[in-house]
C-alpha cells in the first residue's frame, strides 16, 4: 500500500542566517548574477564615496581651521570620489564576473578586502605622523576586520551595500553640482555688487614667469635668444634691469607683490596660506569698479587656498584633466610624487600641469565673457620654467648642447655632473623662450581686441633659479641673486617708452605702481610707486630692500636654508646676506654680480 502522498509540502523554515554561505536560500534565487553584479558595483560606488568624501573632510579640516595648505584642489569632495570608482571598478570588474559564476564564492570577501585595504591606505596618506610601516599595517587590519565582517552578513551586505552604493554616489553628484554653481553664483553677486570705475580707467595685466631669473634672459644680456619677444614689447615701455623679489619663492613673493608687505610681515609660508590681515591689490582694483580674476598654472603655491584669490571675482586654479583627478586623490598624489615610480615610467612632469597656452585660454574666455564696460584686473602665472623643465616642441631642443640623459626631477641635484647640469639650464632656457613666444601671442589676442593700448603689461617673475653657481640647485634654498634678481617690465599708459632703470628695485612696489598708474590715488599700500625711477625730474634715492626666506627642511645640512631663517639686504651697491647658522656674507654686486667674492671671508664664507 502507498503512503498517502503529500500534496503541499509545508515549507522549511529558514534557518536564522549567519554567514550567506551558510543560507541556500540566498544561493538558490535566481538573480544571483544580477546580485552579484549589483554588489560589487554597490561596493565600489560606497568605498569610492567614502573614501574622497574622508580625505576631503581631512583636507578641509587641515585648511580651514588649522590653517594649514593642502595643496589639493578644493573640488576633492566630487573628483576625488570619481576618480576612486573609476579606479575601483577596474579592480573590482574580475571579482564581479567571479561572482557571476559563483555567487557564493569568495570573491566577495577579497572585493571588501581589496577596496578597504586601498581606502584605507589612501586616506592614511594623510596621516602624516605616522611611519610609513603603521600606515600600511593599520589599513591591513581594517581590511581584514572588513572582510570578515562581509562574509559574516552577506545577505544583508547583498540588500543594503547597493542601494547605499547608489545614495553615496547622488550625494557625490549633489556635491559636484552644488559647489560648480555656488562658485558661478558668488562670482555674478560679486560682479553686480562692484561700484562704477572712473571713465577710461587702464585694464591691468600681471604676468608672472614663476621661476624665471633675469640673467637667463636675453633682454638682460643673456647670450642665448631667449626673449626676443619680451624685447621688443619692452622698448614701448620700462625695463628694470636690477628687480629683486622679497623672498626666493612662490609664495611670500606672490603675496608681497599684491599687498606691498615684506616677507616677514605676511603669515604666508611653507605651510600657511596669506592671511586676510592686509588688503591685496585684487580687492582695492574691485573697489575701484574693476572686474577681477586670476589664472594659476603653480597648484602648490598659488591657488585659491594661498590666499591668493582675495578680490578676485573669478579664480582658476586646478583644472579637470586626468591628471587632475589623479591628483585630488591621497593615493594618486602618492604614486605620482614616488621618484621611483616616474622614472621608471618616464613621467615626468607634474600631472595636471597647465602650460602657457591653457592659462592664456582660461584668461581669453573669461575676457570675453566679463561684464562690458569695466576695466579688467587679470593676474596669470605661468608655471613652465619650473622644474621638471619640459618644455613643449621645438622648445624642448632649442638650446640643447649636450647629448648626455638628463635628469629633469632635480633629485639631489648637487650630485649631477657638469653636463647632466648643462643639459637641466639647456631645457630651463627652452621653456623661457618658450614663454617668450607664448607672450607673443597674448600680446597679439589683446591687440586683436583692441585692448592692448589702454593696458597696463607687467612681466614680471616670483624669483629666480639656481643650478649650482653657490652649490645648491632649483630655489627657496638661498638668497644669492640667481634667486631673487628676476625680470620687470612695465608697459602701458603712464609708463615712459624705452625707459631702462639701473637703479635695484623691490617688487613689494609693484601694488602702489599699479594704483598709480591706475590713477588711483588713495593707495593702502605701504610701498611707492616705481614712477618715481622715469618721471622727469624725480628723485630716485631709495631705502635698503629686503628679502628673506624662512628655514625649510629635508634639504643637506649645506644648503644655507637647511640650518635657520635668512635674511638679505641690498643697499649702495653691495648685498648683505644674513645666513640661518649666524654666518654673514657681503658681495659687491656692481663689481662682483656672480657673488663669487665674500667681502666676509673671516666670518666664514660657503665653499
Ligand atoms: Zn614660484
Amino acid at each position: 500500500m502507498l503512503a498517502p502522498q503529500r500534496t503541499a509540502p509545508a515549507p522549511m523554515p529558514a534557518p536564522p542566517a549567519r554567514s550567506a554561505d551558510a543560507t541556500p536560500a540566498a544561493a538558490r534565487r535566481p538573480d544571483g548574477r544580477e546580485s552579484a553584479i549589483a554588489l560589487a558595483l554597490g561596493l565600489v560606488l560606497g568605498f569610492a564615496a567614502l573614501t574622497g568624501l574622508a580625505e576631503g573632510a581631512l583636507l578641509a579640516f587641515t585648511r580651514l581651521y588649522l590653517h594649514r595648505l593642502t595643496h589639493v584642489t578644493s573640488r576633492v569632495f566630487w573628483m576625488a570620489p570619481v576618480t576612486y570608482a573609476a579606479l575601483f571598478a577596474v579592480l573590482a570588474l574580475p571579482f564581479a564576473l567571479a561572482g557571476v559564476r559563483r555567487p557564493r564564492g569568495w570573491w566577495l570577501q577579497a572585493l571588501v578586502a581589496l577596496l578597504a585595504f586601498l581606502s584605507a591606505y589612501s586616506v592614511l596618506q594623510l596621516a602624516t605622523g605616522l611611519y610609513p610601516w603603521a600606515r600600511d599595517l593599520l589599513a591591513a587590519g581594517v581590511a581584514i576586520r572588513l572582510a570578515t565582517f562581509a562574509s559574516r552578513f552577506r545577505p544583508r551586505l547583498r540588500r543594503l551595500v547597493p542601494r547605499a552604493g547608489l545614495a553615496l554616489a547622488a550625494l557625490v553628484v549633489l556635491l559636484g553640482i552644488g559647489s560648480t554653481l555656488a562658485a558661478r553664483i558668488r562670482e555674478r553677486r560679486m560682479l553686480a555688487s562692484l561700484p562704477a570705475a572712473r571713465a577710461g580707467a587702464p585694464n591691468v595685466l600681471l604676468l608672472i614667469w614663476d621661476t624665471v631669473r633675469a640673467s637667463s634672459l636675453s633682454l638682460y644680456g643673456y647670450a642665448r635668444p631667449t626673449t626676443p619677444v619680451l624685447e621688443r614689447f619692452a622698448s614701448r615701455g620700462v625695463t628694470f634691469e636690477q628687480a629683486i623679489s622679497t623672498a626666493p619663492w612662490t609664495l611670500p613673493s606672490h603675496a608681497g607683490m599684491f599687498t606691498g608687505r615684506w616677507a616677514h610681515e605676511l603669515s604666508a609660508g611653507w605651510r600657511t596660506p596669506l592671511d586676510d590681515r592686509y588688503p591685496t591689490l585684487a580687492e582695492v582694483l574691485a573697489d575701484n569698479g574693476y572686474a577681477t580674476s586670476g589664472f594659476v598654472a603653480n597648484t602648490h603655491y598659488t591657488t585659491a587656498e594661498s590666499g591668493l584669490a582675495r578680490g578676485m571675482a573669478h579664480y582658476e586654479g586646478f583644472g579637470s584633466s586626468p591628471g587632475d583627478f589623479l591628483m585630488s586623490t591621497a593615493l594618486g598624489r602618492r604614486l605620482a610624487w614616488d621618484r621611483l615610480l616616474r622614472t621608471r615610467i618616464g613621467s615626468f612632469d607634474i600631472p595636471g600641469r597647465k602650460n602657457a597656452a591653457s592659462i592664456d585660454d582660461e584668461f581669453l574666455r573669461w575676457l570675453d565673457a566679463r561684464p562690458a564696460g569695466r576695466p579688467f584686473f587679470a593676474f596669470l602665472n605661468y608655471y613652465d620654467a619650473h622644474e621638471p623643465y619640459l618644455p613643449p616642441a621645438p622648445y624642448d631642443t632649442r638650446f640643447r648642447s649636450t647629448t648626455v640623459p638628463r635628469k629633469p626631477l632635480m633629485w639631489q641635484a648637487w650630485k649631477m655632473t657638469a653636463p647632466e647640469v648643462r643639459g637641466e639650464r639647456d631645457a630651463y632656457d627652452g621653456s623661457i623662450a618658450y614663454l617668450d613666444a607664448r607672450l607673443g601671442s597674448l600680446l597679439q589676442a589683446l591687440r586683436g581686441r583692441g585692448l592692448l593700448d589702454n593696458t597696463i603689461v607687467v612681466v614680471v617673475a616670483d624669483h629666480g633659479e639656481e643650478f649650482g653657481e653657490h652649490g645648491v640647485f632649483t630655489h627657496g634654498n638661498s638668497l644669492y641673486l640667481p634667486s631673487l634678481h628676476v625680470p620687470l617690465v612695465v608697459v602701458g599708459p603712464g609708463a615712459a617708452a624705452g625707459a631702462r632703470v639701473a637703479a635695484p628695485v623691490t617688487l613689494r612696489d609693484l601694488p602702489a605702481t599699479v594704483l598709480d598708474l591706475a590713477g588711483i590715488r588713495r593707495s593702502p599700500f605701504p610701498g611707492q610707486s616705481l614712477a618715481r625711477f622715469w618721471a622727469p625730474g624725480a628723485a630716485a634715492a631709495d631705502g635698503p630692500l629686503v628679502a628673506e626666506v624662512g628655514q625649510a627642511s629635508g634639504l643637506p645640512a649645506f644648503y644655507p636654508v637647511a640650518v635657520g631663517d635668512m635674511r638679505s639686504v641690498f643697499a649702495g651697491g653691495y648685498h648683505l646676506i644674513l645666513d640661518g647658522d649666524g654666518r654673514q656674507e657681503l658681495y659687491d654686486i656692481r663689481r662682483d654680480p656672480a657673488e663669487a667674492r665674500n667681502l666676509l671671508p673671516a666670518r666664514g664664507v660657503r665653499p
